[in-house]
């Protein structure tokens, strides 16, 4: 900001010279005296109420849980049980940040939300929709990287550093991001019951995880890594970072079935077991499943929203790649638009596509290397070509699939 010697605070009336320091606005000046002052009589006439324009969130703001889930459904297909509870389990986190302590004594708690279905369904996708939803610092870590300290590996604390990261060291924006961990089965205890021997990767971490996810000031590496003696650190209070778990608990259906069959066996027993849906056993999941499957009680506790993902079917994969407002044919072909090229794709093309990427077993992740391999070559040659026309027909896919090496395991 620059200043003026011959000017004089239009607050105080005292020129340049004689104090210390001199701000310009549009039309007029503040001495630093005066912006000192200006400070304290907001700080005291709002008393620290938070307001949308210091970063703070204001209820009003936060769109209510139907309009988030009409946003995660412009982009995710399916998956409404998730969408639903990570609809409100979001809302209720951002009316915690701004509940104001009453006298009633009453504190909303953390809504950490912990998603279970397996790979490329859309767990990571849902989080990450979310937090470009609300424009809040979003970070993705990989649970299986953790060790508990002292062996070799990251500290549970360098979660923080990458949100810092991502925040630009803002730490009031980091302290209110979103922080998604994925492969939480993968820090599982290898049995339901503690076993003497500690396992490196097993509970130790999930301890450690603990304190991050319940809300806790945390002295935080900068730069991330492991921490030593002489490293400056960041104080980040996680209190009000909303922490969304993902994993795919391979088995834990198994877990459910005997769990739904112990409590069946006896009174009514009959009746039960005819209203179970035996094919889609994981929309029975409850907590106690999860410590089956080798969680510990108190990061289940922390974790209190508990919901599923469906496997995708072949319509869900089909619409995967029209559907979702920047699905894979929409970026193909705006990729072509930008070199004055039409691209099309026939529908018989696109069956093609799904019945590969139902074969390969690798839900939606698949159609992206599908995607990628059918239009290498086309994206290779087209932008020095002469035609301002491409369509992508079966016959085109299955050959690009067949010279794709790497696709035909
Ligand atoms: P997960 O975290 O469950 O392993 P991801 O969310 O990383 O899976 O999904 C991998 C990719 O597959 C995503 O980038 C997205 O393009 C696509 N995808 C997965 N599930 C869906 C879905 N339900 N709707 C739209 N796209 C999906």
């Amino acid at each position: 900001m620059a200043t003026y010697k011959s000017d004089k605070c239009s607050f105080c009336g005292r020129s340049e010279k004689d104090v210390p320091l001199l701000l310009t606005g549009i039309n007029g000046y503040i001495c630093s005296d005066c912006a000192m002052q200006a400070y304290r009589i907001v700080q005291d006439t709002l008393g620290g109420k938070p307001s949308a324009s210091s970063g703070d969130y204001v209820l009003n703001d936060i769109p209510k849980p139907k309009q988030i889930k009409e946003y995660l459904d412009q982009y995710v297909i399916g998956q409404d049980d998730a969408k639903r509870y990570l609809s409100v389990s979001v809302y209720n986190h951002y009316k915690r940040l701004g509940q104001e302590k009453g006298d009633d004594g009453v504190e909303i708690e953390k809504s950490n939300v912990i998603m279970v279905g397996s790979t490329g369904t859309g767990k990571t996708l849902l989080a990450r929709t979310i937090a470009n939803l609300l424009k809040v610092p979003f970070t993705i870590v990989d649970a299986t990287v953790f060790t508990e300290a002292g062996y070799v590996g990251e500290d549970v604390e360098s979660i923080l550093s990458r949100l810092l990261q991502v925040a630009n060291y803002d730490v009031k924006a980091a302290e209110r991001g979103i922080v998604f961990i994925d492969e939480i089965d993968k820090i599982a205890r290898k049995s339901d019951n503690p076993s003497i021997t500690r396992d490196v990767s097993g509970e130790g971490v999930q301890q450690s995880l603990l304190k991050l996810l319940e809300g806790a000031k945390v002295n935080v590496p900068p730069k991330g890594g492991r921490k030593h003696p002489d490293q400056d650190y960041i104080e980040v209070d996680t209190r009000n970072i909303l922490f969304i778990c993902g994993g795919a608990f391979d088995g834990i259906e198994k877990k459910i079935a005997q769990r739904l069959n112990t409590h069946v066996v006896g009174y009514n027993s009959v009746q039960n077991l005819k209203k179970i849906d035996s094919k889609d056993l994981m929309k029975y999941i409850v907590p106690q499943d999860l410590k089956s499957f080798g969680l510990i009680p108190e990061i289940i506790g922390r974790l209190p929203v508990l919901t599923y993902l469906n496997p995708l079917d072949r319509t869900a994969l089909r619409n995967i790649l029209t559907e979702p407002k920047n699905s894979l044919v929409k970026q193909q072909v705006k990729l072509f638009q930008m070199d004055g090229i039409k691209l099309t794709f026939e529908p018989e093309a696109l069956e093609f596509m799904v019945d590969k990427a139902v074969e390969y077993k690798l839900g939606a992740r698949g159609l992206r290397s599908i995607m990628e391999a059918v239009m290498i070559d086309a994206q290779y040659d087209a932008p020095s070509g002469k035609t301002k026309k491409f369509v992508v027909t079966e016959d085109y896919a299955r050959k690009q699939i067949e010279k794709s090496n790497r696709l035909i395991a």
